[in-house]
């Protein structure tokens, strides 16, 4: 799972990851309005506030909350399906929804991506121009809460400015590390004799 202030480039790495096949996404479900270029069903889908609370009283999300005035959840279909086809699941998910994700699954993997400080990543968000004034301040508030969070994650990893390759390749490693920790590999002995 990968949380991450607004402006920390979540995205642009996800979608470097994205680019290999062992990774998929699991696509969102979110009130908000689509921002300019968002399509429905790729960046999010975007539901009403009845459509949402419809599938939430339904039980098909595997978590959710609300942020900034908005619902966002995980639909559970979709990350299980990802689940089920044994590649690595990506959730691109704020800090409530990691904490309740990590307690339902105790062996996924949280890392926080931040931008190199708090002051690259306001002009970040201003060079964006795709929210209000308003919003950025509620954005940039939000990130004083967010940020401490960091010490119930697993991982941090900084996004440098056009360094999304290295970035992505960070990610990369701890995927790999994990995937050969011993605590997830205790029949190794096992299949090795079998
Ligand atoms: P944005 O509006 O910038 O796309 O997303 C706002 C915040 O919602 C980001 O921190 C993003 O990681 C988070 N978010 C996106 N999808 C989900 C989700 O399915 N569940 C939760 N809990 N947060 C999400």
């Amino acid at each position: 799972m990968v949380s991450g202030p607004a402006g920390s480039g979540k995205g642009t790495v996800l979608a470097e990851l994205l680019k290999e096949q062992n990774y998929r996404y699991s696509v969102s479900a979110t009130t908000r309005a689509p921002r300019p270029g968002e399509v429905n069903g790729v960046n999010y889908h975007f539901l009403s506030r009845a459509e949402f609370e419809g599938r939430i009283g339904a039980g098909e999300m595997l978590e959710y909350t609300e942020y900034c005035g908005n619902y966002y959840g995980t639909p559970k279909k979709e990350a299980e399906a990802v689940l089920a086809s044994g590649c690595n699941l990506l959730l691109e998910i704020e800090v409530e929804g990691a904490a309740n994700v990590k307690a339902k699954y105790p062996e996924a993997v949280l890392i926080m991506l931040l931008p190199p400080s708090f002051a690259v990543q306001e002009a970040r968000l201003r060079g964006r121009g795709t929210e209000t004034e308003e919003k950025i301040l509620e954005r940039l508030s939000r990130t004083r809460e967010e940020v401490p969070c960091v010490t119930h994650y697993d991982y941090v990893v900084y996004n440098h400015d056009g360094r999304v390759g290295d970035t992505a390749d960070d990610i990369r490693a701890i995927v790999r590390a994990e995937r050969a920790a011993v605590r997830r590999n205790g029949n190794a002995a096992d299949n090795y004799f079998s």
